[in-house]
């Protein structure tokens, strides 16, 4: 795929500025739909045609108690799982199949808005490592989050490794109701890296809508937006005492803060 950055750049207007950026991410999305589409065309049959269900043979999606819920239409699972098919992690640290598989947001997750360090963030990372593939998946272009990544010393630290970094590319568009909404659909990952799936991983960001497709797999934290905050080494405890678990599909995040 290419894309001309270069009227980013040029514009000093920043009304401008983000209506390229959404632009060019819409062009993004275009793009991998078109391929889905393209690769769809050999799939009828062995995949459009299956039914849906929590013990199909593709897909790893959380069982369903409503059709109603997103990562039940059927529509919704199809678009992610065809874009599952053509989508490609470029991983810099291998997995290891001993440690579960953590997903964490950046901005208002682990950064403030002015990108500043959650408190006990390195900690916090270096204390998960021990149990966790680590996997940074921002609603925001690779070359921003590489660069805060850089400057807050985290892409290459000593105590911990992120094994691969996800960007707003790898964020899917899915049917909420009337519209659309943006979610982070943990099946790009699963179907790429199977010894993952719902019962060894967790997805933990400040936006609920993010787990629409895996509702069971999320944990949603309170926006850090400057200041004392202590829910990182909360957190931190929380997550050491599922790491033992076989199975994280019977837990119930919403309740990580009593346990
Ligand atoms: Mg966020």
């Amino acid at each position: 795929m290419s894309i001309n950055i270069k009227p980013f750049f040029v514009s000093a207007n920043v009304h401008n500025s983000h209506n390229y950026i959404r632009d060019l991410r819409s062009r993004c999305f275009a793009d991998q739909e078109n391929k889905a589409k393209e690769t769809n065309l050999d799939l009828v049959g062995g995949f459009v045609l299956e039914p849906i269900g929590p013990n199909r043979k593709m897909g790893k999606l959380a069982n369903c108690k409503s059709e109603s819920e997103p990562h039940c239409v059927s529509k919704n699972i199809m678009k992610v799982q065809n874009l599952a098919r053509i989508h490609r992690i470029e991983s810099h640290h291998p997995m290891e199949n001993e440690k579960k598989l953590l997903v964490l947001d950046l901005d208002l997750t682990l950064i403030s808005g002015s990108h500043k360090e959650r408190p006990f963030l390195h900690q916090f990372l270096t204390h998960t490592y021990q149990h966790y593939n680590l996997v940074l998946w921002s609603d925001s272009m690779m070359y921003r989050i590489r660069r805060i990544l850089k400057k807050l010393k985290m892409h290459r630290h000593e105590d911990y490794k992120f094994s691969f970094y996800m960007c707003c590319n790898s964020v899917v568009y899915v049917q909420k109701g009337r519209r659309e909404k943006k979610c982070k659909p943990l099946e790009l990952i699963w179907r790429q890296f199977p010894a993952w799936g719902p019962h060894n991983s967790i997805i933990i960001d400040d936006m609920a809508r993010n787990f629409l497709m895996n509702p069971q797999s999320g944990l949603e934290i309170e926006k850090f937006r400057g200041g004392e905050d202590d829910t990182l080494p909360q957190l931190a405890k929380y997550l050491e005492k599922i790491a033992g678990m076989d199975n994280f599909s019977t837990l119930n995040h919403n309740e990580w803060q009593n346990v």
